[in-house]
């Protein structure tokens, strides 16, 4: 297949100031969860990266010093030479298929705890940390900036060294050099304070610095939140973030526009941002600077990036999450390939990797993070060891995903579904307020399975112990998914509740199946991923009046960890919805829940016309334990419910293996190596 013409554009070479970009999708920097202590698996993300056609490549979040000390979060280091030569596999990595490779240096200043080093948090102004703990912010004094600027000074010149093309001036997401552009962080009286050209001092310098120190070889780059979204209390696009661009706009090699304002509103999540949200904030750069612009959006459709090349809104296709969902995107558009693009849902699993300090995971991309320790590769799976037939029970994330990689492999694959469409769980759940690209978890697997020759897919299709027997299948893979509980049990709960005859439980399996609802909603999470905050959503918009009860301190607790948490709870707060906090189950009456205090024994009654218990889930496993003779083997929710990102994963992860001796399976992993070193014990005597 050739490439479509109308995307020639994205695959011009950009000049970026003393190198050149060999196309124009640019992967800008983003968090990996694996940092400085997992060097292979980081090298091996990026080089994929790169093969997958990305012309520019660039690192995560590199620390400049020890007083820029993210633990326990995992980021790069540059600190001194050894970290530079471990940082120069990735730039080899990356430049081995002929992309540029950027460094994004970094420093925190009050965003950081330095728990780690244990050196004292430094920022523009004493105050306190982002984070609410007892120590306190030092402010910088001049000799504290001169040193800052030597810091940074010195580690571009190992990012130099460890042969990146583009290095990174970092202002933005609130750290240090964006902490002196905002007066809401910077209140200084001297002459980096006050004014907008006194606050961008700083920036300015460590522009000048960068150029003077590695400009003559690599392309000074400098990430600027241009807007923090705080309205006239910080930086806006329509007025200081327009002044700064103006003032500085030549200066560098590249703008990489972001938003401030916390990583939320640069990642937001589908469910409250649709495609290409940030041209709002970023269009004027390119009017302002002559310099190459490049911005983020979630881009997954090749119309939409032509759109913003031609229309002159920036000069690249920056992105993060796609390039995570489908590290062969560009590769995909240059070879015709567009229409299996495997598109971000938004759904930001994998801001929760880093959010826990793990490795990247995401839903719709299950090989994301096991490029090095797996092997996985993004657009090749092994060919079959043998013939087999397989029969597949289930056609939700699980069920296709398995169905479509053992199809990738040549194998003879039956797919069973129950319903009338597939999709499983995603069905419902893309049917909540803003979920709607989710369904691209089915849809991307259900075109791919639909042109294979040897995968057939039966709907309405609901087969039982007998039928399957008869099929008489070399392996039954059963994906059958979970049904919520209702019992109480959940993450609070550990033992069933005593639950009254007369009682009406509603879980969201009715509600999914049309259970039709009259009268005020009470709503009982104790699962605190998404599901109770969205239902809650759908139910308000629907005009219910809807009380949350969670034994938890907010809304929807977990997604905290995919940064959406304070979007969730904002909008519920703006719908009119009615929250009880830190309540735990303990039975429930005909139309009245009996709840407890989480700290002490008091307890309260909660009268309801609609109860809807969001608590834990159970695999639907009865077939699995029928067919035990057979062998069968349990896949997705039905092995042990989770995320969509872990069935899918659960479902590539046998599709993989299949064939293979399980004894012969040894992720590789990356190891602290032990140093011989003298060390000063006991040296001297205890009086
Ligand atoms: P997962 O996330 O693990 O893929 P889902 O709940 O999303 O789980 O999907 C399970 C799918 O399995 C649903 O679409 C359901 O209709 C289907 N299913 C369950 N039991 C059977 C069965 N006996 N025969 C065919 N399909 C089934
Ligand atoms: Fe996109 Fe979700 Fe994958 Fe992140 S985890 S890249 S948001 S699909």
């Amino acid at each position: 297949m050739s490439r479509n013409p109308y995307y020639d554009v994205l695959f011009d070479s950009v000049q970026i100031g003393p190198v050149t970009a060999p196309n124009r999708f640019y992967q800008t920097p983003h968090a990996t969860g694996m940092g400085n202590m997992k060097p292979n698996s980081s090298a091996t993300l990026r080089g994929i990266k790169a093969e997958g056609g990305w012309g520019v490549v660039c690192t995560e979040y590199c620390s400049i010093h020890p007083s820029a000390d993210d633990s326990p979060y995992t980021y790069l280091t540059l600190w001194d030479d050894e970290d530079a030569h471990q940082l120069s596999y990735t730039s080899e990595a990356i430049h081995a298929h002929g992309s540029l490779a950027g460094i994004e240096l970094w420093h925190g200043g009050f965003h950081t705890n330095n728990r780690e080093t244990r050196e004292v948090t430094i920022g523009p102004m004493a105050g306190s940390t982002e984070y609410m703990q007892p120590g306190q912010v030092r402010a910088m004094e001049i000799s504290d900036i001169k040193a800052f600027r030597k810091w940074h000074r010195d580690a571009a010149i190992r990012a130099m060294q460890a042969n990146f093309d583009i290095v990174y001036v970092y202002a933005g997401h609130e750290y240090l050099p964006f902490q002196f552009l905002s007066p809401r962080f910077n209140q200084r009286s001297d002459e980096y304070g006050g004014s907008l050209i006194n606050r961008s001092r700083l920036l300015r310098e460590m522009i000048e610095d960068t150029l003077e120190a590695v400009g003559h070889r690599c392309a000074v780059a400098v990430r600027l939140a241009v807007d923090e979204l705080q309205g006239d209390k910080g930086i806006t696009s329509e007025y200081e973030g327009r002044k700064i661009i103006e003032y500085l706009g030549e200066m560098p090699d590249l703008w990489d526009i972001a938003l401030g304002g916390g990583l939320g509103n640069d990642s937001c999540s589908s469910r409250f941002s649709p495609e290409a949200y940030q041209e709002k904030y970023a269009g004027f750069v390119k009017t302002v600077t002559s310099k190459p612009v490049v911005s983020v959006g979630r881009f997954t459709s090749p119309d939409t990036m032509v759109g913003q090349i031609k229309r002159g809104v920036q000069d690249f296709i920056g992105a993060a999450r796609p390039s995570i969902a489908d590290p062969f995107l560009p590769a995909k558009i240059n070879q015709g390939r567009e229409d299996e693009i495997r598109e971000c849902i938004g759904c930001n699993i994998c801001r929760s990797a880093n959010n826990e300090g793990v490795p990247l995971r995401c839903t719709q991309n299950p090989t994301m993070g096991e490029e090095w320790r797996r092997g996985w590769h993004p657009d090749y799976i092994p060919t079959k060891h043998r013939e087999s037939k397989l029969l597949v029970i289930g056609g939700g994330p699980a069920g296709l995903e398995v169905s479509l990689a053992l199809g990738d492999r040549g194998y003879q694959v039956t797919l069973a579904e129950a319903n009338d469409e597939l999709g499983g769980r995603v069905v419902h759940e893309s049917s909540l307020p803003g979920l709607q690209h989710w369904i691209r978890v089915r849809d991307y697997r259900r075109y791919l399975i639909g042109r294979m020759s040897n995968v057939d897919v039966y709907l309405q299709s609901e087969l039982g112990a007998g039928d399957i027997e008869e099929f008489n299948a070399d392996q039954i893979i059963i994906a059958s998914g979970s049904e919520w509980r209702r019992d109480g049990v959940g993450t609070n709960v550990h033992r069933p509740v005593e639950v009254s005859d007369k009682a009406q439980i509603l879980t969201p399996d009715d509600i999914f199946s049309g259970v039709e609802l009259s009268g005020d909603v009470l709503i009982y999470d104790d699962e605190h991923y998404m599901m109770a905050g969205a239902l809650a959503e759908k139910l308000l918009l629907a005009g219910h009046s809807v009380t949350y009860l969670s034994p938890a301190m907010m809304i929807s607790s977990w997604t905290t960890m995919t940064d959406e948490q304070e979007f969730i709870q904002s909008r519920l707060i703006s719908l009119g919805i009615n929250t009880v906090f830190t309540q735990k189950i303990s039975r429930i009456e005909a139309a009245k829940l009996i709840t407890r205090c989480i700290y002490s024994e008091e307890s309260f009654e909660h009268p309801f016309t609609n109860l809807i218990m969001i608590t834990g889930r159970l695999p639907k496993a009865d077939l699995y334990y029928q067919l035990e003779h057979l062998k069968p083997v349990r896949i997705g929710d039905c092995f042990v419910p989770s995320s969509i990102a872990d069935a899918v994963y659960s479902g590539h992860k046998f599709a993989r293996e299949y064939g293979e001796e399980v004894a012969n399976i040894k992720p590789r992993r990356e190891r602290a190596l032990f140093q011989s070193v003298s060390l000063p014990l006991n040296s001297g005597a205890r009086s």
